[in-house]
């Protein structure tokens, strides 16, 4: 306490009046100033003065007001209480002065008997006790500000919960020793995820580790604490509090370990001596705020599991297979990237419902991981997509053998066998960015998948300016179906038994704008790809109906053009109806059609094909399977097709000659076409001796080169003249 006064007498009554004050017990140190300036001095010297009594007149008139600004302006220090006194009545001070300068009282020195001096000295020496702790518990606040800002920079929770045993070591000042303890939901111990100091060693460990079986089982009990129950046993000497996030707060559970609850902190930290008053919500503020960064660490590991793991298959997902190759980096070049996609999957799924489908998918994923071995990472894409991804000698064997006979997968109650298609990409072979490794590998899948079951397509160098090509080809498709530019081409048919004409086979023709013909073969496959078949089909038919016309005009209405199908047409619900509609719109009878399915084509749907084939012959179209005895047909699904007839594919026709009558293919083939009531149409006959032996065979009909190469409409007349199945034109001016 300072008097600050520079009347010697009162300075000296003073200190005879406070001989002995103690304060709560405490001495309490008298100093005297006897002008601003040397209380000025004092002010600096002795930080812990408490309360000032101030002469408001001393050498100056204002010499007291100028000293009380100077502490709480010039010093900043609100804290130290003043005490104004005056020994001249009507010398008091401004109400808006005291009341600004925090000047706590104002007395006549005549009015200071002994009581009165220390009623006002115990009072105020309260309040500056009360703003004292007040001014810590603020500093403490601005610690524990600092501490849980530094947290939500800390990553993990093992670096959260070393710097909340720092934080709340330094907040009370404890030695820097204890635990943070973690019980993750579904399992059965908790463990150490921050130690510090003698403790440190745990880090990591189950806190059984802690060697101490009563103090575990206090943890434990604190770890499930929940609000609104009994908490842990106090115990005097000790920290012990759960990390709750603050929405937990809000839940009730039952106590134990229930498996629901989320995972559980608590933090423990051992002490020599109790708490002090406001302390412990000091720490449970600093603890409530770093619980729930921990809750929403857990979380954020809750939704990176999310986002980069397929709970299905426990696999990584695909945004978990690129993070790993973006992990990789360089050493990509020494892996083989390999995707798995079983054949047939929406049927199983359909057929087995979608439980034992999952459940064959988590043993399928566990056989591919098991067959691959550890070093190679198996992913999960998408439904029945697996990517495996390691080291190129890993790869090379595992999954060859199952490429034929199927893998075999059970779910303990139920076993499949499932085909697998394979795509392979070399990343020696091919570099790029992980999505576009991922993007190539999917395109030679697709691949694979069109060429049929259990197939593998490998990428080779320069599939990709092939792919290129593809498309850019595919984009002109699409040009010349709008403008018109595909052509037809008409094949004659004729009957073997006299050489008559029986009608024409349409093929679709195509000169691109560079001049150059693109084989059908090529551009009905990218028609299919493009979604442009039925365009195409559209415009074939078209066409056909107009060439039909043309014949009708020659008179000659009862030849019949033939038209293919594309596999992916038979798909169409409406398909017959459409037929039948733009046929109609034409003024060409049914019967002046005839609808050609190749037998592979047939054979992905049969009993959706042979429906739709039905349909056709129903509404007046004959219907023949081309490409026949090269699709796997069996022959009793051969019966269940309603068919006119079969177009024995040319591949066979090599065979003529080769061996006696009778054992050949072709010559089955048409015994066989007899006996299921079917007409026979041999294809690409090309030599005489072929035309003769097929005669004899009893095949009805034939189609080839020998008796004419595809022509534009426009070439009929002609080439019905020359070959007879018109009457010479007579000759007339300007031709000829
Ligand atoms: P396809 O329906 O079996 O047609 C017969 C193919 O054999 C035609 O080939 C034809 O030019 C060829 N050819 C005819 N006679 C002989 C011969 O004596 N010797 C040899 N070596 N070949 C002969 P093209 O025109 O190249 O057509 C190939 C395939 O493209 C067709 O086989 C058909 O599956 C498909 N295609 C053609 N046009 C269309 C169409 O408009 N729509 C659909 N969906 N497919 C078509
Ligand atoms: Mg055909
Ligand atoms: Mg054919």
């Amino acid at each position: 306490m300072l008097t600050v006064d520079d009347d010697v007498v009162f300075r000296r009554s003073m200190a005879f009046a406070l001989e002995g004050y103690q304060f709560q017990g405490r001495d309490i140190t008298l100093l005297q100033a006897g002008s601003a300036a040397q209380a000025r001095a004092l002010l600096v010297a002795h930080p812990d003065i408490a309360l000032l009594l101030l002469d408001v007149v001393m050498e100056n008139d204002d010499d007291g007001l100028m000293l009380v600004r100077h502490v709480r302006e010039g010093m900043g220090r609100r804290d130290i209480r003043i005490v104004l006194l005056t020994g001249q009545p009507g010398m008091a001070p401004m109400r808006d002065v005291m009341r600004n300068l925090d000047v706590n009282e104002y007395w006549h020195k005549t009015e200071l008997g002994s009581d009165r001096l220390e009623a006002i000295l115990n009072a105020n020496l309260r309040s500056h006790q009360f703003i004292q702790e007040a001014l810590q518990t603020r500093r403490q606040l601005e610690q524990l500000l600092a501490a849980v800002d530094g947290a939500s920079h800390v990553p993990d929770l093992t670096g959260l919960s070393q710097a909340l045993l720092v934080d709340v070591a330094r907040l009370l000042g404890l030695p820097g020793e204890g635990l943070v303890v973690m019980w993750p939901a579904h399992t059965t111990a908790a463990l150490v995820i921050g130690a510090t100091g003698r403790f440190a060693e745990l880090q990591g460990r189950p806190l059984d580790a802690l060697g101490d079986p009563a103090q575990v089982q206090r943890i434990e009990q604190a770890l499930t604490h929940r609000p609104g129950m009994a908490a842990a046993p106090a115990h005097a000497l000790d920290l012990l509090m759960p990390l709750h996030p603050s929405s937990a707060l809000s839940t009730t559970a039952s106590p134990g370990r229930p498996d629901d609850l989320a995972t559980l902190f608590a933090l423990w930290m051992p002490r020599r001596q109790p708490p002090a008053p406001n302390e412990t919500e000091m720490v449970q503020l600093l603890v409530a705020n770093v619980g729930a960064q921990m809750h929403r660490l857990e979380l954020i590991a809750k939704l990176d599991r999310l986002a980069y793991h397929d709970p299905l298959t426990e696999l990584p997902n695909r945004n978990g297979l690129l993070r790993m190759m973006h992990a990789a980096g360089e050493r990509l070049s020494t892996m083989v990237l390999q995707f798995e996609d079983v054949d047939q999957f929406s049927n199983l799924n359909l057929m087995l419902g979608f439980e034992t489908t999952n459940r064959l998918l988590q043993a399928l994923a566990q056989r591919l991981r098991d067959e691959a071995g550890p070093e190679v990472l198996v992913a999960r894409m998408d439904n029945d997509t697996f990517a495996l991804l390691g080291p190129r000698d890993k790869l090379d064997t595992p999954l060859h053998r199952h490429r034929s006979e199927g893998i075999t997968v059970s779910d303990g109650h139920f076993s499949a066998v499932l085909h697998l298609t394979g795509a392979r990409v070399d990343l020696a072979l091919f570099s790029g960015p992980p999505e576009e490794i991922l993007a190539t590998a999917r395109y030679l899948l697709n691949d694979a998948k069109r060429r049929g079951w259990g197939q593998e397509v490998a990428y080779r160098p320069g599939m990709e300016a092939a792919a290129r090509d593809n498309y850019r080809l595919g984009q002109a498709l699409h040009e010349a179906l709008r403008a018109g530019e595909i052509r037809i081409a008409l094949q004659p048919q004729v009957w073997l038994r006299d050489g008559t004409l029986k009608g024409f086979e349409a093929l679709a023709r195509w000169t691109d704008r560079r001049g150059q013909e693109v084989s059908p073969v090529t551009f009905i496959a990218l028609a299919e790809a493009s979604g442009h078949i039925t365009a195409l089909f559209t415009q074939v038919l078209q066409q056909s109906c107009h060439a039909w016309r043309v014949l009708e005009a020659l008179g000659l209405g009862h030849l019949r053009i033939a038209v293919n199908l594309s596999a992916l047409q038979l798909a169409a619900p409406t398909l017959a109806q459409d037929i039948a509609d733009q046929c109609a719109d034409q003024g060409v009878p049914p019967e002046a059609i005839e609808l050609e399915v190749t037998e592979s084509a047939v054979m992905l749907d049969p009993d959706g094909a042979a429906a739709q084939l039905a349909r056709l012959r129903q509404l007046g179209f004959e219907v023949a399977l081309d490409d026949f005895g090269t699709g796997f047909s069996s022959l009793a699904r051969l019966r269940s097709f309603d068919l006119d007839w079969l177009k024995i594919d040319r591949a066979f026709l090599g065979e003529i000659g080769q061996r006696p009558d009778h054992e050949t293919l072709p010559d089955m083939i048409v015994t066989l076409s007899r006996q299921l009531g079917l007409k026979s149409l041999a294809e690409g006959v090309e030599t005489d001796a072929q035309r003769l032996w097929l005669v004899r065979s009893g095949c009805m009909a034939a189609q080839g080169l020998l008796f004419g190469a595809p022509m534009p409409v426009a070439a009929l007349p002609d080439w019905l003249r020359t070959h007879g199945h018109l009457p010479a034109q007579p000759v007339t001016a300007g031709h000829g």
